[in-house]
């Protein structure tokens, strides 16, 4: 639900994707029609409804167990991995949820052919708590999955995905306008009115959420102040592939050829955090050279043959306020700032005879990033 690279396309979906869709309800179905289901060799409950997931809850608080939240879309990879190990820290009971909540999706955007990988999903859960039971060193396990119907998480029915739907939603602004939220107009409504329903569902200690979307996570902590919550929110580190791409389950959409060229938002900013610790304070001084390094990357691909080349398009690379995310012109070295950025990358032209274009058949797919610039200690 909350990565933030977004497919726009409207192309029909490859047949293998329309297959992992249908095999992905069946298993989950099947699964959920057993009395009391827990993932194969795990002790892990599996929830869908509502009413039996807050009578565990009322359980955990009787028993004195403390519960953390890692909300995901499944597909799950290391990233998603990593909140699951850092949520069994400190909390006797970590419950996954894994829905891929429709309203934060756009209508030319990929909510049909996401990848859903429910088998793989809770072998990886499985797994990882099998691990945290040998480590040592962890106060809990993974407790449960929650995985809702859409009926359970829309009761009045899912309001549909254009700017315009009537429904009941959460909207924080001005954080949720700018940067994702300016082009992807119902992303952040589709996310806090989410996270909001699986808050109050679950009644979370404390919910964690990855860098690698820190405009939501700036989203999450605001909407948590704001309706004074009391959940303790914590960021955990982006994981990244060998290359350093950070690890996202859209990459899938990528396919070969674009993957080669993936780390060019990567790349540039990390020439701006360069010009940060070099001393650069201004706008110009930190994101000019990233710009700089994009365009030199575009105009080197764009000079390829159409056969080999990858055209890429720059939504913005930015330069924001850590608690706000609103632009800044200059660093305020006692905060520090946020450099992002996002990428759309276009599907290739010419494809060549068995060349791997990726899932779907290699749609736009929309690449975000970001570093943190740290406060300099005076
Ligand atoms: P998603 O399933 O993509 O909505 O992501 C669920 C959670 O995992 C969100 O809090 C994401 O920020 C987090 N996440 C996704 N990718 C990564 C990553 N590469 N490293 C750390 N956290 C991640």
């Amino acid at each position: 639900m909350f990565s933030r690279i977004n497919i726009l396309t409207t192309r029909p979906l490859a047949s293998s994707t329309r297959l992992t869709t249908r095999a992905f309800s069946t298993s989950l179905t099947r699964f959920a029609r057993a009395k009391d289901p827990t993932i194969p060799n795990s002790s892990i409950k599996v929830f869908r409804e509502i009413p039996a997931l807050r009578q565990w809850r009322k359980q955990q608080l009787l028993d004195h167990r403390n519960v953390g939240l890692v909300p995901t879309m499944g597909a799950l990879h290391a990233g998603h991995l990593s909140l699951i190990r850092m949520a069994a820290k400190t909390n006797s009971s970590v419950v996954v949820s894994i829905y891929v909540n429709p309203t934060q999706f756009g209508i030319n955007e990929d909510l049909d052919s996401y990848p859903k990988t429910w088998d793989r999903d809770t072998q990886m859960l499985a797994e990882l708590d099998r691990e945290l039971a040998d480590e040592g060193g962890n106060l809990g396990k993974i407790a449960a999955v929650f995985a809702p119907t859409t009926g359970a998480m829309y009761p009045s029915g899912p309001p549909g995905q254009e700017v315009a739907s009537k429904g009941s939603f959460v909207t924080i602004t001005p954080v949720g306008e700018v940067l994702e939220g300016a082009s992807r107009p119902t992303f952040f409504r589709g996310v806090a009115t989410v996270c909001m329903k699986l808050f109050n569902i679950v009644q979370p200690d404390n919910v964690y959420f990855g860098q690698k979307d820190i405009q939501q996570t700036v989203l999450i902590r605001q909407m948590v102040k704001d309706f004074c919550m009391g959940i303790n929110v914590e960021i955990g580190e982006t994981i990244r592939e060998a290359d350093g791409l950070a690890m996202s389950s859209r990459n899938v959409y990528l396919g070969e050829r674009r993957r080669k060229v993936a780390m060019v938002l990567r790349n540039a900013l990390r020439v701006a955090e360069g010009s940060y610790n070099l001393g650069g304070r201004s706008r110009d001084e930190i994101l000019g050279p990233a710009n700089e390094l994009a365009r030199l990357l575009s105009f080197e691909q764009l000079h390829l043959s159409p056969e080999e080349r990858v055209r890429f398009e720059v939504d913005y690379i930015s330069l924001a306020d850590p608690e706000t995310m609103m632009e800044v012109d200059v660093v305020d070295e006692s905060k520090g700032a946020i450099l992002s950025g996002a990428v759309k990358m276009l599907p290739v032209e010419d494809p060549q005879e068995g060349e791997d274009l990726g899932l779907a058949g290699g749609p736009a797919v929309r690449l975000i990033d970001n570093i943190i610039l740290k406060p300099v200690k005076v």
